[in-house]
């Protein structure tokens, strides 16, 4: 076993403290990750408050992890030591069932292993990447290629193939016009990876705060999402990818939708997303979810992105930091994701 020193919270309203933690011994297949980056994603916001029940505290999250490899196991030959690497947001799977073997690790029939808050295969509970390093099954660690600093490369691990997988299944490309629904750290990557895919983007936002980042990002327009605003829109996407961390109107959006029209939900709903027969059947439009992308597809992701120049918009922050920076991500006061330095830990 070694130890790590990580940034942990005791209780859901309490605040994060330095916390010493073990990582597992180095099995063969595992390598053991020097952590430098971590991003923040809402997702760890709703896990730490506990809004999707109950967490095993002291909880460590991070599932936008950016490292080097420090140690591999004695069977890994994927991975070596002083590797630019990454992990997301699945540490394990059973490997061996239908979903796994086609590379959908994300949707293991038994479950995938989260990167932290979940039982691992052995029975610990797994903390994530608010740490000094980390211990992973060699499978589940991405290779970070040389372009992307590992700083802007963090957030690609959630944010970045949440937004890319449902991107490809819907066919983003030249030709078609998309529109991501808020824009915080997974819509910020939906704006710049359907632009890098060659899509029209528009930006569907709350208010026009944003508005001067829109072409930056890569969208041609950009849309308050007030009723006289969205009616104009009417049967005119391919694709919407609702980001938002709140319920939305799902009949409000499925008719932006043209024929054959998807709206993707990525976003977590705390209410149901209903819809009455005629939005849905109007169009012979589409209502899906997902939920972030496989190993293999993650990867193709961290090569594209590489080639196409895309990486996050972040904002740097010390461990301090973690607190405000979680109220300002709940506050929408974020442009477009905070990643932890994980030099700044000390005890
Ligand atoms: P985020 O940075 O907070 O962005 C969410 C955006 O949604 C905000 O910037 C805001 O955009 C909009 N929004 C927030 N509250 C809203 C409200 N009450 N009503 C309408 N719009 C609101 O969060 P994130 O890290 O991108 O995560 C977004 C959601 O995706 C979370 O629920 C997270 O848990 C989930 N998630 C899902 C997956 C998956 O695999 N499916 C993976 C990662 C995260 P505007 O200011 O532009 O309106
Ligand atoms: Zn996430
Ligand atoms: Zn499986």
């Amino acid at each position: 076993m070694s130890t790590a020193l990580a940034y942990a919270l005791h209780r859901p309203s309490g605040t994060f403290e330095p916390t010493e933690i073990t990582r597992r011994e180095l099995g063969s297949n595992d390598v053991r990750i020097k952590i430098l980056f971590a991003g923040i994603c809402h997702s760890d916001i709703h896990t730490a408050r506990e809004e999707w029940g109950k967490v095993n505290y002291p909880l460590v999250p991070g599932h936008e992890i950016a490292g080097i490899v420090e140690a591999i196991g004695s069977s890994v030959t994927t991975h070596a030591v002083g590797d630019r690497v990454g992990v997301g947001c699945m540490v394990n799977s059973c490997r061996v069932c239908e979903n796994c073997l086609a590379g959908h690790e994300q949707y293991c029939a038994k479950g995938n292993v989260g990167t932290y808050n979940s039982k691992d295969l052995d029975g610990t509970i797994t903390q994530g990447g608010y740490a000094t390093s980390v211990v992973v099954d060699a499978h589940f660690v991405l290779k970070i290629p040389a372009g992307i600093s590992l700083d802007v490369a963090a957030p690609l691990l959630c944010a970045g193939i949440t937004m890319f997988s449902p991107l490809k299944r819907w066919g983003t490309g030249p030709g078609k016009k998309v529109a991501i629904l808020g824009l915080g750290g997974l819509g910020h990557m939906g704006v710049k990876l359907a632009a890098a895919m060659g899509a029209e983007v528009t930006i569907l936002s709350r208010t026009s705060a944003k508005e001067s980042d829109a072409a930056a990002l890569g969208a041609t327009n950009f849309v308050v999402t007030e009723p006289a605003a969205l009616r104009e829109l009417r049967s005119s996407f391919d694709l919407i990818i609702n980001t938002v961390s709140a319920s939305i109107n799902a009949e409000t959006y499925l008719s932006l939708l043209r024929f054959n029209g998807t709206l993707a939900n990525v976003g977590v709903s705390p209410e149901p997303l209903s819809t009455r027969f005629s939005p849905l059947a109007q169009n012979n439009r589409v209502l899906a979810a997902s939920g972030i992308g496989g190993i293999a597809e993650t990867q193709e992701m961290l090569d594209f992105c590489a080639a196409n120049g895309v990486g996050a918009s972040i904002e740097t922050i010390a461990a301090n930091e973690i607190d405000a920076a979680y109220d300002r991500v709940v506050a929408s006061d974020v442009r477009y994701r905070f990643v932890i330095d994980i030099s700044t830990f000390t005890a």
